[in-house]
């Protein structure tokens, strides 16, 4: 691949347009931890490994584009969550942010719970031996197969998202002959300080029955009599890609609220409280997130400290991180296929993935970074926009960033913590295969998810 220098695009020097970037990193070369996974490094040869296997040998066996996840890092933030939780709470990963069987293996062997939320996420966990018991079905309208599938199979609890769903599951277990244990998600009027689209506790919006006007109560009040159910817990979840606890720390004072308000009622302590997922990560160096421990620790004392106010036992918690644990474990492998300066703009690279391997840009306006990864380059740096291969102008993997200005095609660059909600939300638009999923460890990679085929797709093609 011939590397012959492109027409001077824009430099930081020159007049950069309006977008979400400061000054280019001092030295474009250096990859930083709190965005990379953990045994990711840049060699002697200027080429990055991770799990001690290199990208270009990684781009030769798997092809690209292809998500790349850090096996090692993967356990590690599970097991850091499980232990910063300790014996008297529960961590389920929240498997819609990326679920496939040999994650299932991971997170069993580590000791965690499941969240699921349709019946093809209960199959893969069911199929990848997670114990039902340690399975939590969540979901705002699950069909009732599903609900008989799950009650059937006997999954540990059941979240109940609405005044029909409460019925809905009591008899379908009562049918089964079962008492399914249940907790009613409420809304408690948190916004936390994210995205409109992916902020979940305000009360206009689609999940949980709304605590104000006294809707939750009644709801308890509903699931108590109903014989089919055994209810166990109130859960709130409060929206994602959260960096500050204190809208934790106003929803379990109302969830702790809530369970007092039940004692006074009918007499009944709930053992279990639930505060949800949606802890921040690290997607540009400019983000904080928080470690586990400290989040448990936060967590814990406010829960603590509510249900003393309140003189009640404090109830078993549980969380549901999903991005926090796997987001950070993968970064996205990608050749570069064209470089296209506009002079007074930026340089377009082009990409042979984009919207449907990474949504998130598009949907969310997220903000991601990247870094040349098969060489190093001491070239100055290039206002960059990473962009895919879509019939769309949309179609942006990452909006601004600085790339070496010599970056050229047949270069391979990475898109760090695309671990989350990029493979789960991956689609087939323009009929764009959807990319494998790798896992490497101690200098070995295999697939866990392999690269679709024109073969699957055509194969549900029947007309
Ligand atoms: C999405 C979701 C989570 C996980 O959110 P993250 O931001 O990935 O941590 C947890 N619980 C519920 C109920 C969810 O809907």
């Amino acid at each position: 691949m011939s590397r012959s220098a492109h027409p001077a695009g824009p430099r930081h020097a020159d007049v950069l347009p309006e977008g979400h970037y400061t000054a280019p990193p001092a030295d474009l070369n250096v990859l930083d931890h709190k965005v990379w996974a953990q045994t990711v490094g840049r060699g002697a040869d200027g080429v990055v490994t991770v799990g001690g296997v290199d990208v270009k040998t990684l781009a030769e066996r798997h092809g690209t584009p292809a998500y790349i996840l850090d096996e090692a890092d993967f356990r590690a933030r599970a097991r850091a969550w499980r232990t910063a939780f300790g014996a008297e709470a529960d961590v389920f990963y929240a498997g819609k942010a990326f679920l496939s069987r040999a994650v299932v293996r991971w997170l069993h062997e580590e000791g965690l719970n499941l969240d699921v939320c349709s019946g093809g996420e209960l199959a893969t966990a069911l199929s990848a031996g997670m114990p039902a018991e340690r399975i939590a079905f969540h979901g705002n309208n699950k069909s009732s197969e599903e609900i008989r599938r799950a009650v059937e199979a006997g999954v540990g609890r059941i979240v109940l998202d609405s005044f029909q769903e409460i019925v809905r599951v009591a008899h379908i277990a009562q049918s089964l002959g079962k008492r399914q244990k249940v907790q009613i998600r409420i809304t408690v009027g948190v916004e936390a300080h994210t995205h409109e689209f992916i902020a979940t506790a305000h009360e206009d919006q689609k999940f949980g029955i709304p605590l104000a006007g006294g809707q939750a109560a009644e709801a308890v009040r509903r699931a108590l009599q109903l014989d089919g159910l055994e209810l166990i817990g109130i859960h709130s979840h409060i929206g994602s890609q959260i960096f500050d606890m204190s809208g934790f720390e106003v929803a379990a004072h109302r969830v702790v609220g809530l369970l007092k308000d039940i004692r006074d009622e009918h007499g009944v302590e709930l053992p279990e409280i639930d505060l949800g997922g949606g802890l921040g990560i690290a997607y540009t160096s400019d983000d904080d997130p928080r470690e586990p421990h400290e989040i448990a620790k936060a967590l814990t004392e406010i829960v603590s400290r509510e249900c003393d106010a309140a003189r009640l036992r404090t109830p078993r918690i549980s969380v549901e991180p999903g991005r926090a644990i796997v987001g950070p474990t993968a970064f996205t492998l990608y050749e570069v296929g064209t470089v296209k300066p506009l002079e007074g703009l930026r340089t377009y690279v082009s990409v042979d993935g984009g919207m449907s391997d990474n949504i998130r840009t598009a949907l969310y306006d997220a903000e991601y970074s990247v870094a040349l990864v098969s060489r190093s380059s001491s070239a100055e740096p290039m206002l960059a926009r990473v962009v895919g291969k879509h019939c769309e102008s949309g179609d942006i993997v990452v909006r601004d960033a600085f790339l070496p200005a010599d970056l050229a095609p047949g270069d391979l660059i990475a898109v760090p913590a695309t671990g989350a909600y990029c493979r789960s939300m991956a689609s087939n638009y323009n009929h764009v295969l959807r990319p494998p999923v790798v896992a490497v460890k101690d200098g070995e990679s295999r697939e866990i998810v392999r690269r679709e085929t024109e073969e699957d797709l055509l194969r549900l093609d029947v007309g």
